[in-house]
């Protein structure tokens, strides 16, 4: 019998919100759920592993990888490029696996264009106010950076009706156990469905 292929669960959200967090924790939590690792022009932060965190690249290789068409969605995000080797992402799929991608805004609208069946999920501040001071207090950028994102992130929260669900990442827990339960019933649904097709194929 085939593989029932995975699903893309895109989780979006202002920088800052708390998504590598419950990412993590999801991944931990949830058997045959991995995550893509990105591509990106911007600089590796202290602590980045090349191919953990992201692979990093200069923009001429990143715009050659666009051009060869190896690229499922990508954007420009406060003065980086970023985007999602489509070559892995397929092989997970194919292989029954869900896979998550975090991304910006932008992107996850290409997915929802390219990939009908993709869960789109916003992960919401619980206020504007306690975004700017997580942003802050991170540290990981410097003061003009965090102006550029807090703009980046008032645009994409007016873009958060335009996903499946939304989550507010105000109690770290609950956060994640509703984001958990949302993808434990979006694949039980998918299995059901598998089976109701395979009941009609007789
Ligand atoms: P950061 O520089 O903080 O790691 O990421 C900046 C933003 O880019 C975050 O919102 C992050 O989720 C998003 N991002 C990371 N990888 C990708 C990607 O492959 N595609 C898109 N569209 N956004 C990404």
């Amino acid at each position: 019998m085939a593989v029932p292929q995975g699903k893309i669960v895109v989780i979006t959200g202002p920088s800052g919100v708390g998504k590598g967090t419950v990412v993590q924790r999801i991944l931990t939590d949830v058997p045959n759920v991995v995550k893509s690792v990105s591509l990106t022009t911007r600089e590796k932060r202290v602590g980045e592993v090349e191919g953990v965190d992201y692979f990093f690249v200069d923009k001429a290789k990143f715009e050659d990888l666009v051009k060869q068409n190896t690229v499922l969605e990508w954007a420009e995000f406060a003065g980086a490029c970023y985007g999602t080797p489509k070559k892995w992402v397929d092989e997970q799929l194919k292989a029954g696996l869900d896979v998550i991608l975090e991304i910006e805004v932008q992107g996850a609208m290409q997915i929802k264009k390219c990939c009908p069946t993709a869960l789109l999920i916003f992960l919401s501040p619980p206020s504007f106010e306690e975004l700017e001071s997580r942003l802050r207090g991170r540290a990981t950028e410097t003061p003009e950076k965090i102006a550029l994102r807090l703009a980046k992130a008032s645009q994409e929260l007016t873009q958060k009706h335009e996903f499946h669900y939304e989550v507010v990442n105000d109690n770290l827990e609950d956060a994640v156990a509703k984001l958990i339960s949302i993808v434990k019933h979006e694949r039980s649904r998918m299995i059901d469905s598998n089976k109701l097709d395979s009941h009609s194929l007789g």
